[in-house]
C-alpha cells in the first residue's frame, strides 16, 4: 500500500460541486481509498490570469496502484468530469495532479513526480501542509518546510465550506 497526495483544482461550472464530486470518484475507484481532505481554498489564477478564480483543494489517499496507474486513472476521471484539453494552464472543469507518491522521484515523458510544479505554488502547498505537515518529498524536505519558505501567498481565501 502506497500513500499519495492529489491536488484537485476547478474553475468551470460550479467549482465546489466539481470538486465534491471528484474527491468522490476517487474513493469509489477500486485501489484508492482518501484518507484526508484538506479545506477548501479560492486561489488567483497562476500562469494565464485572464480566467475565473480557483478553487483547490488536496486529498491524502492509501492506494495499491502504481504511479503511472494512477496517472490514467485520474485522467479517466477527468475526462468522466468533462475536461476539455484546450490553453494551457486555462480554464478546466477539473485538474487533477499527482503531487507526491511515497517518496518516489518519477522522471517520464508522462509523468513527473514530485509534481515539478509544486513547491511554487501556494494553492498547493498550503492545503498540504495543513493536512500533512509531515509529508516528505524524496529529497527529505517536509510539507510545512516547504509551504514556510513560499512568499507568493497574495490573494488565497480559506472558505468555511466542508468538502469531505
Ligand atoms: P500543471 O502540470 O502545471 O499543473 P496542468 O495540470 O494544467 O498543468 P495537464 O493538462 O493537466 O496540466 O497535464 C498535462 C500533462 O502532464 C499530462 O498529460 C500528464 O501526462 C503530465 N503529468 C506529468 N506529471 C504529472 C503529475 N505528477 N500529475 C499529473 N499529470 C502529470
Ligand atoms: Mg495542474
Ligand atoms: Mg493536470
Amino acid at each position: 500500500m502506497s500513500r499519495a497526495y492529489i491536488g484537485l483544482g476547478s474553475n468551470m461550472g460550479d467549482p465546489v460541486s466539481n470538486l465534491e464530486r471528484a474527491l468522490k470518484m476517487i474513493d469509489d475507484m477500486e485501489g484508492i481509498r482518501i484518507t484526508a481532505v484538506s479545506g477548501l481554498y479560492e486561489t488567483e489564477p497562476v500562469g494565464y490570469e485572464d480566467q475565473a478564480w480557483f478553487h483547490n483543494c488536496v486529498a491524502q489517499v492509501e492506494t495499491v496502484l502504481a504511479p503511472e496507474e494512477l496517472l490514467h486513472t485520474l485522467q479517466e476521471l477527468e475526462n468522466e468530469l468533462g475536461r476539455v484539453r484546450n490553453i494551457r494552464w486555462g480554464p478546466r472543469v477539473i485538474d487533477l495532479d499527482i503531487l507526491l507518491y511515497d517518496r518516489l522521484n518519477i522522471n517520464t515523458e508522462q509523468l513527473v513526480i514530485p509534481h515539478p510544479r509544486m513547491a511554487e505554488r501556494a494553492f498547493v502547498m498550503v492545503p498540504l501542509a495543513e493536512i500533512a505537515p509531515e509529508a516528505e518529498f524524496p529529497d527529505g524536505r517536509t510539507a510545512a518546510q516547504v509551504r514556510e519558505v513560499l512568499d507568493n501567498i497574495k490573494k488565497f481565501v480559506c472558505i468555511n465550506r466542508k468538502l469531505w
